[in-house]
C-alpha cells in the first residue's frame, strides 16, 4: 500500500543540483492526438469510421480494415492487467535515475492491448485496472494503470508523482494576492498542504479587503511585487526564486472596453502591461532559475501556472482590448511552454468564462465564483493536465470553436450589439 508522503528532507547545501532529463518524447505526428487529449485530461483512442475497431497504437489507416476516417473518442479505461515486470536497469538516462519501475500489460476492455506504467496499489495479475492518460515530464501522453477502485494516499504513488505536480509540500509563489481570484488560489494552496506560499502585492500602501486574513494565514508571507517594474521583479526573483516550485500568476489588469467605448490607449497599454508584458518579465527572472531546478530531488521546480480567459481564444468585442492582451499572453504562454519543457517543468494555462467579479458586473451569469477557480487550479496541478477550461461558459466556448471558429466569431459579433 502506497506510504502518505512524508515532508521532503532539506537539501543537502554542498550536493549539486542534478541536471534534469527527459523520458523519451519522440511520437508520430498522429499520436499527438492522445497527448492533446491527455493535456485537456481524457483519454482518448482512435475508432475505425467503418469497422468501429479502436486501436492501439495511434496510425494513420485503420489496423483491420485500412479505412482512413480515424475519428479520436473518449475511451472508459476499464481492463483487465495480463502481465507486470519490474524495470531494475535502463540505458535510458531519465528510467535509469528512477528505477525500479513497474509497468504493466493491459486488456482494455475497448479491445486493444496497452503498455501502461502501473501504480504501485495495482494487484498482481489478473486484476482489474483503470487505465489513464497523462503527460509525462516531457509533455508527452503515456498511459498509467490505477487500481480499478479508490485507495489510500493514491496520489502519493512515486511513479504517479512524476506525472502530477501536487501542490503538498510544495513551495508556491502567487504574483497578486490582491485580486478575489488571488486570494482564492493562496486560501486553496494553504487548504493542499502547500509548504510555504510567498504573495506578491502591488501598490503596498492600498489596503484591500482579505489580504490581512491571508497574512494570519502561517504558510504565508507577503512581499511587495509590481509586475508591471522590471526591477521590483528582479529583487523578488533574488530573494525567493531558487526555492520555488510552482509559480501561479493571478496578476491581470481587467477594464471592460470596447475599441469606440473608449479614446485614446491608456486603458489598452495597462491590460498590456500587466497581462503580457508582466508575463514576460516574470518568464524572464523566474524562468531560468526554475528550469534549472526542474531535477532537484523531491522538492523540484514542477509548475508555472498562467491565469488567461477563455476571451484570449476569441475576442469579447465588450471586453475587446482586454481580450487582445489576453491572447498575447497566450501566444506566450505558448512560448514559454516549449521553453521550459525541456526542464520537465509544466506550463498550465487556464481559461475561465466569466468570473464574478467587479469588470464582469454587467455580464448575465453563469460567472464563475474565484474560489471555483482556484479549485480548478489544485485540481490541474493534482492531476497533471495543461489546459483547463474551469465553467460552463469556457466549456460552451470551447466546444463551439472547435465546431467552427468562423460562426463563432460572428456570433460573438453580432450578440456584442456593436
Ligand atoms: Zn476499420
Amino acid at each position: 500500500m502506497t506510504a502518505p508522503l512524508q515532508r521532503p528532507n532539506k537539501k543537502n547545501p554542498v550536493c549539486k543540483t542534478r541536471q534534469p532529463t527527459l523520458p523519451p518524447w519522440t511520437r508520430s505526428r498522429v499520436a499527438l492526438g492522445m497527448t492533446a487529449a491527455a493535456a485537456e485530461g481524457r483519454f482518448e483512442l482512435q475508432r475505425c469510421a467503418r469497422c468501429q475497431a479502436v486501436q492501439y497504437p495511434p496510425r494513420e489507416a485503420c489496423h483491420r480494415c485500412l479505412c482512413i476516417d480515424l475519428p479520436w473518442v473518449e475511451i472508459d479505461g476499464g481492463g483487465k492487467l495480463i502481465s507486470q515486470t519490474r524495470l531494475l536497469h535502463s540505458h535510458d538516462l531519465y528510467f535509469r535515475e528512477r528505477v525500479p519501475w513497474r509497468l504493466g500489460m493491459v486488456q482494455l476492455d475497448a479491445g486493444p492491448t496497452v503498455v501502461v506504467h502501473l501504480h504501485g496499489d495495482v494487484a498482481a495479475p489478473p486484476a482489474r485496472v483503470r487505465v489513464a492518460c497523462k503527460l509525462d515530464k516531457a509533455g508527452m501522453a503515456v498511459l498509467v494503470g490505477f487500481p480499478a477502485e479508490e485507495v489510500p494516499n493514491m496520489a502519493d504513488d512515486r511513479q504517479l508523482r512524476e506525472l502530477t505536480c501536487n501542490p503538498q509540500f510544495r513551495r508556491v509563489f502567487v504574483t497578486d494576492g490582491k485580486t478575489a481570484t488571488g486570494q482564492a488560489v493562496v486560501r486553496a494552496l494553504a487548504a493542499a498542504g502547500a509548504d510555504l506560499i510567498w504573495v506578491g502585492h502591488a501598490e503596498p500602501w492600498k489596503l484591500v479587503p482579505g489580504l490581512a486574513a491571508l497574512q494570519a494565514l502561517e504558510q504565508v508571507t507577503l512581499v511587495p511585487l509590481d509586475v508591471t517594474d522590471q526591477r521590483s521583479i528582479k529583487e523578488v526573483a533574488s530573494q525567493v526564486g531558487a526555492k520555488v516550485d510552482i509559480l501561479i500568476n493571478t496578476a491581470e489588469y481587467h477594464r471592460a472596453f470596447s475599441i469606440s467605448a473608449r479614446q485614446g490607449t491608456d486603458i489598452a497599454r495597462m491590460e498590456m502591461d500587466v497581462n503580457y508584458l508582466g508575463l514576460l518579465r516574470l518568464a524572464q527572472e523566474f524562468g531560468p532559475v526554475m528550469k534549472a531546478r526542474g531535477a532537484d530531488g523531491q522538492s523540484s521546480a514542477v509548475a508555472w501556472v498562467n491565469l488567461l480567459s477563455i476571451f484570449a481564444l476569441a475576442n469579447f468585442p465588450s471586453h475587446g482590448t482586454y481580450s487582445a492582451s489576453k491572447a498575447a499572453a497566450l501566444s506566450l504562454a505558448q512560448c514559454l511552454r516549449a521553453e521550459m519543457r525541456v526542464a520537465g517543468v509544466r506550463v498550465i494555462n487556464v481559461f475561465p468564462g466569466p468570473i464574478d467579479d467587479e469588470w464582469n458586473q454587467l455580464l448575465p451569469p453563469p460567472k464563475l465564483a474565484p474560489t471555483a477557480v482556484a479549485n480548478a487550479i489544485i485540481d490541474a496541478l493534482r492531476d497533471g493536465i495543461e489546459d483547463v477550461y474551469p465553467g460552463d461558459v469556457a466549456q460552451e466556448w470551447r466546444m463551439r470553436l472547435k465546431d467552427s471558429a468562423k460562426a463563432f466569431e460572428r456570433e460573438l459579433s453580432v450578440g456584442s450589439g456593436t
